[in-house]
């Protein structure tokens, strides 16, 4: 009888599960569909700032998809998707590709800043990984060192091992690596310090209460003494307001972005800004 019971609960759940199934698969269909036809996923850029926010230090890669039945589908909804699937392996190459382009017709056109590609770990621990980086930077003809990749804290920890010879070699090449959303996981100095990196992004979560709450101003400023203690620069996501701006000046924090200083845009917004401002202080996006 419970055998029967079971049976009839399972039967109860199934639909709801078989529907959001149904909808992951809908979607997956959907990204497949965009790789191949082109034009429905585009890369934007968001400007990262000096302390002053008066000087563009180098941009970030952000990926969109504009789906033609879903229209401007969140990185939130289709990156973890596409990470679940294996399908962000072809996507991270996309977005490789578009960055490495871009920033080298930045630099041709005499405003050479670097930019950052979001890594994610299934890509870390893709066989071709290194070769696509090594074709990315060929194919665009850009300098290893106009290149940054942002990788997520948690992941890095928790398999160390295995991801600190690939980071090693990705630093060999001359290419940057920066670790993202510091703070929403729980890394131990120790490891931390083994860390190839240059740079450690603080999470925007960090920064939304202040100025203001005293906990969350405790932390940011310990967080930003003990990566310059371990040789790291920092650089604080999520910056809104000028408030902010001006407390992560006061604690020594290195670069900005966030809203406040310029949003994702086009590539051709960010030529034209960077055209206009290169050299000339105090211009902002
Ligand atoms: P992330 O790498 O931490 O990127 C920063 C995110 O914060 C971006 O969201 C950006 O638009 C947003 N942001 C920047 N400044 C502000 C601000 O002042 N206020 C607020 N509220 N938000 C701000 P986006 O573009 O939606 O991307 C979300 C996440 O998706 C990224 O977080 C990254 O983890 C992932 N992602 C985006 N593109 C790629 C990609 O090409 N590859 C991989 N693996 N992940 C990506
Ligand atoms: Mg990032
Ligand atoms: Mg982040
Ligand atoms: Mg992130």
């Amino acid at each position: 009888e419970a055998k029967a019971q079971g049976r009839q609960r399972a039967m109860v759940f199934e639909p709801a599960i078989d529907e959001r199934h149904q909808v992951r698969l809908r979607m997956e269909a959907g990204l497949h569909h965009a790789l191949a036809a082109g034009d429905e996923l585009f890369v934007c850029f968001q400007p990262r700032f000096d302390i002053s926010g008066d000087r563009v230090v180098g941009a970030e890669a952000l990926l969109r998809w504009q789906s033609p039945t879903r229209g401007l589908v969140p990185p939130s909804t289709f990156i973890p998707l596409a990470e679940h699937s294996g399908l962000i392996v072809e996507l991270g190459r996309f977005v490789l590709g578009e960055a490495c382009r871009q920033a080298a017709a930045w630099a041709e056109a005499g405003c050479a800043i670097p930019v950052s590609v979001n890594l994610s770990p299934r890509q870390l621990h893709a066989d071709d990984l290194i070769r696509d980086i090594h074709a990315a930077i060929r194919q665009a003809g850009l300098s290893p060192r106009m290149l940054e990749l942002e990788l997520t804290e948690t992941h890095v920890m928790d398999n160390i091992d295995r991801v600190l010879p690939v980071l090693h070699q990705i630093r060999a090449m001359g290419v940057g690596l920066a670790i993202d959303d510091f703070g929403t996981g729980y890394s131990s100095l120790a490891y931390l310090k083994r860390l190839p990196i240059e740079l450690l992004k603080i999470d925007r979560s960090f920064l939304a209460d202040v100025p203001g709450d005293a906990d969350d101003e405790i932390l940011l400023a310990a967080i930003i003494n003990m990566a310059h203690n371990l040789g790291f620069r920092v650089l604080a996501e999520g910056v809104e307001t000028e408030r902010q701006r001006r407390f992560l000046a006061e604690r020594g924090c290195d670069e900005l972005q966030g809203f406040l200083l310029g949003r994702p845009q086009s590539p051709e917004q960010l030529m034209a800004t960077l055209r206009r401002v290169s050299g000339v202080p105090g211009s902002r996006i």
